[in-house]
């Protein structure tokens, strides 16, 4: 598909001040943001291609150099790897803080809407009172390689936002209740005009909750909320990799004035092994092989995730060869199969030498000619071809 015009998308003419251009931007994401269509591919598109015309029409530098180029003026204009939803949050979530706060509630996780964590419950948001979801957390783990080759179980231990046991979640001091937020009426929302636009933003004051506490609870000052250690046992499918993302749902924050609970990733990072390197689903693993057995042939052992096998070595084998063991790799993750062995071999010159081994050694150097040793004489003879300096 042809890339529109950063101009068209927004709808602002190309002499447009940064204002408008604001506006515009402002109008397309409440428009089309994921939290008001929920799964309409479409929407998330168009979502998407208004925060990428804003960020460069927004940026003077940018502009210029897209009113010069166009899009392929545009290379590396997003850090290198295109255009990315998270970073325009990152970079802009403040600056439109009421076009986000407004379809995620306040929370601030804007990355739940894209990943489908919670949108508009059962009758959507058009009550004026919605509890929020807790926050959804992110905690790493690291697993040895083995624990990541055959997949395991494990105990995490993290702290996540839970319910003030003092107050009992209220968020009011003993003896003490809520009233009805003064600020918006027990709305949660507040209306604001920008320009020709009407925005209707969360309730700075109560949050969108609609309701204030008259003394705060000092357990939690009134969030309701305290933070409080926690235990999950997780399982680690076998075939993980260092950066693969587990999901425990509803194992993350809870979510104020009984809003539901945000979930718990995991992320994986797998230990080097001393021996094996992993690619994919192959295992590459260097084997040092000596002089005799690289010349005269043999087998070596090799160490496999299934114990060891032996690998033959015909006579005549080169350093840095590469034999394949078929299915001796991983497992995939997904269930794809298994991967493979790859087995580098590398011959070994011999060290610290006694007198007798230094002699046999001379012999070779005797009795062998170039025809013994192709590589070398075909570089002596190129060599020789082109006349080098
Ligand atoms: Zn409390
Ligand atoms: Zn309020």
């Amino acid at each position: 598909m042809e890339k529109r015009d950063y101009y068209e998308v927004l709808g602002v003419s190309k002499s447009a001040s940064l204002d408008e251009i604001k506006k515009a931007y402002r109008k397309l994401a409440l428009k089309f943001h994921p939290d008001r269509n929920s799964d309409n591919k479409d929407a998330e598109q168009s979502f998407k291609e208004a925060a990428e015309a804003y960020e460069v029409l927004s940026d003077p530098e940018k502009r210029k150099k897209y009113d010069q180029f166009g899009h392929s003026g545009m290379k590396g204009a997003f850090g290198g790897h295109g255009f990315d939803m998270s970073d325009f949050y990152q970079a802009h979530g403040s600056e439109f803080g009421d076009v986000f706060d407004f379809f995620t509630g306040g929370s601030g996780s804007i990355f739940d809407a894209f990943f489908g964590g919670h949108g508009p419950g059962p009758g959507g948001r058009s009550q004026h009172r919605s509890a929020r979801r807790g926050e959804s957390l992110q905690f790493e783990l690291g697993i040895t390689f083995e624990e990541a080759v055959s997949g395991t179980r494990k105990e995490i231990e993290f702290r996540r936002l839970d319910t003030c046991s003092e107050c009992g979640g209220t968020g009011a001091a003993k003896g003490y209740s809520k009233r009805k937020c003064p600020q918006c009426a027990g709305r949660g929302q507040v209306s604001s005009s920008q320009g020709f636009f009407s925005v209707t933003t969360t309730c700075p004051r109560c949050k969108g909750s609609g309701q204030v506490v008259e003394r705060p609870c000092k357990a939690c000052n009134g969030n309701g909320l305290v933070e409080k250690p926690h235990k999950v046992k997780v399982r680690i499918p076998a075939g993980v990799d260092t950066g693969v993302r587990l999901k425990s749902e509803g194992e993350g924050s809870m979510g104020p004035d009984g809003g539901l609970r945000g979930d718990l990733y995991v992320r994986i990072r797998v230990q080097p092994h001393h021996l094996f390197e992993r690619t994919g689903d192959d295992i590459i693993l260097k084997a040092p092989i000596d002089i005799s057995t690289a010349a005269l042939g043999g087998e070596i052992e090799i160490p496999t995730l299934e114990g060891k096998v032996s690998l033959k070595i015909p006579s005549g084998t080169q350093s840095g060869k590469i034999f394949r063991l078929k299915g001796k790799g991983i497992r995939n993750l997904h269930g794809y199969g298994v991967g493979d062995m790859f087995v580098k071999v590398l011959v070994e010159t011999p060290v610290r030498m006694n007198s007798k081994q230094r002699k046999l050694v001379e012999e070779i150097k005797e009795n062998f000619s170039l025809s013994n040793f192709p590589d070398k004489s075909a570089f002596i003879k190129s060599s020789e071809i082109n006349k080098w300096k």
